[in-house]
């Protein structure tokens, strides 16, 4: 597209990236809410949060002090962002395009460090309007009569898609109280005992939550029906090995080393070994794929979508 035509219909799936079983490489459920909307949330005392019943203390006191002003102003940039973004589409035609939404927007506002982060309309992050394009393009498909389980299902998108092209969903989470979406069931993956059941299960930032993720993708293989997929995205350090932690460690040292206080590492691309490691053969969707003109259109950013599959044998 060019600069300044105007958007107001989704253009045509156009993509160059890789299709479906032209991969790249070989190569459920979330503990805590990873939300990246802005709005605080805590989950602390004891829990589940380790999957083994051991307590968990979050000082929130220390997480105040540590974080407060940096919430408090990538908060207070990203209402900004926002309300520019908005006036915008006031007084100017659209330019970009939003796939979970599916409206044209005048453009889309920052969060962090990403200054084309979020949809003015509908809130929708640049992971989640890239599910909607793999979906709309068929690079990812949801089987008609199939069963999907959605971890951490805060995606409304992807919710509504799910739902109406699955014959069963099944939305869940560790912390399902903090969801407004009815039927969110409490699920820890690190408890997931279900047997061949989903044809697909969604985990988007989720797996940098679990304290012994080796054992959750186990548990997504064995929840898998033969032939079943995992897709599974993850906060990225490129060209670093995984670190580990724990949430023994102080929320400081896991914010200063994770990027974030709930979080218990950081992953490398090295995450497709623990992937095959658990029994899948993995295909990475890269959004640096998708054509250069869709990209700026969707405002998609770097994300990888690990299509982790169980083998149909
Ligand atoms: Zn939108």
């Amino acid at each position: 597209m060019d600069a300044g035509e105007t958007v107001n219909e989704k253009p045509a799936c156009a993509s160059n990236s890789r299709r479906r079983g032209e991969a790249e490489a070989r190569t459920s459920i979330k503990p805590i809410i990873p939300k990246d909307d802005g709005v605080r949330r805590y989950a602390f005392g004891n829990s589940a949060l380790t999957g083994t019943g051991a307590p968990v203390t979050v000082d929130i006191y220390q997480l105040d002090s540590m974080i407060t002003a940096k919430r408090v102003s990538k908060g207070l940039i990203r209402r900004g962002s926002k309300a520019i973004v908005l006036i915008k589409g006031k007084i100017t035609s659209p330019t970009k395009f939003c796939t979970a939404c599916e409206a044209g927007v005048a453009d889309f506002y920052r969060y962090g460090d990403n200054a084309m982060w979020g949809c003015p309309r509908c809130n929708a992050s640049p992971r989640e309007r890239l599910m909607r394009h793999l979906l709309d393009c068929g690079m990812l498909q949801v089987p008609a009569q199939g069963a999907i389980l959605h971890i951490a299902p805060s995606e409304r998108s992807l919710v509504r898609r799910f739902r109406q092209q699955a014959a069963e969903f099944v939305p869940a989470d560790l912390y399902p109280q903090t969801y407004s979406l009815e039927g969110v069931q409490r699920l820890d993956l690190m408890e997931l005992d279900d047997i061949n059941r989903f044809d697909v299960i969604y985990a988007s930032h989720v797996m940098e939550h679990v304290p012994d993720d080796k054992l959750g993708f186990r548990n997504i293989y064995r929840a898998l029906k033969a032939g079943g997929e995992a897709w599974v995205m993850v906060p990225l350090a490129e060209g670093k090995k995984t670190e580990d932690g724990s949430f023994e460690m102080s929320v400081r040292e896991r914010e200063k080393r994770f990027g974030q206080w709930d979080h218990v590492r950081m992953y490398g691309m090295d995450i497709v070994d623990r992937i095959t490691e658990a029994g899948f053969t993995v295909q990475v969707i890269n959004a640096d794929s998708i054509d250069e003109k869709n990209r700026r259109l969707f405002g998609l950013a770097d994300d990888k979508v690990f299509v982790c599959r169980k083998s149909a044998a």
